[in-house]
């Protein structure tokens, strides 16, 4: 471990986010569940959840780990939840908002919620989306405007929008300016992760 390196891992951690998440409800496809994970590191997601897809090749299994991910499974912990209902609920008791991304009565544009606040992002699987009981049991349902002749985007182009929003709201409150980790909490991690 070079000391440059040892650097780079305590900046990086000094910009982790642990009040952004995302929930990953079945999303089954190794690629967008790698790309997902890559731009929660990007915009510093500490901990990510999923459901395991529960039909299907590899079913009660996160879906394994691929080349997009360019190792961002090394740097963003996987929390897994038996179902999407359930995980809601834990995640709401910690005091975190739930955005569903699902099309609903009650559905608004996703650069509305304060993403400043601990906020845990709902994502659904490729074929089925968001289940409307997740749905329901969420804060908020959330929606990127779309014009075209197809409907829905692909999952990890959504969280990428969405978690860039995210980001964009929390610099201009600075939250990327000081640690949100605690010291012993940063100090810990950065450990785990300079000697693996
Ligand atoms: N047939 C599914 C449905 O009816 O919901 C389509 C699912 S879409 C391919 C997969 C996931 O990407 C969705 O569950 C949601 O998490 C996300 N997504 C896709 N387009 C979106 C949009 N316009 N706004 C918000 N989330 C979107």
């Amino acid at each position: 471990m070079t000391p440059e390196r040892y650097a780079k891992i305590l900046k990086v951690l000094s910009r982790r986010q642990p009040t952004l998440t995302v929930l990953m409800d079945e999303v089954n496809k190794p690629h967008n569940f790698s790309a997902i994970l890559r731009t929660c590191d990007a915009v510093g997601v500490l901990t990510a959840h999923a459901v395991p897809p529960k039909l299907g090749q590899g079913r009660g299994q996160l879906p394994t780990f691929g080349a997009t991910s360019a190792s961002a499974d090394k740097w963003v912990s996987v929390q897994t939840h038996d179902d999407a209902v359930s995980a809601v609920r834990a995640l709401q008791a910690q005091g975190v908002q739930v955005l569903a991304t699902h099309l609903s009565q009650r559905s608004v544009d996703y650069r509305e919620p304060d993403y400043t606040r601990p906020t845990c992002v709902l994502l659904g699987a490729e074929k089925f989306g968001v289940s409307d009981e997740a749905a329901d049991a969420a804060d908020q349902n959330i929606i990127i405007p779309m014009y075209g002749m197809v409907q829905s985007l692909n999952v990890s182009v959504a969280a990428a929008t969405i978690l860039f929003e995210a980001q964009r709201q929390r610099l201009a409150a600075g939250l990327y300016d000081q640690p949100q980790l605690d010291p012993e909490r940063l100090r810990q991690l950065a450990f785990e992760w300079a000697y693996p």
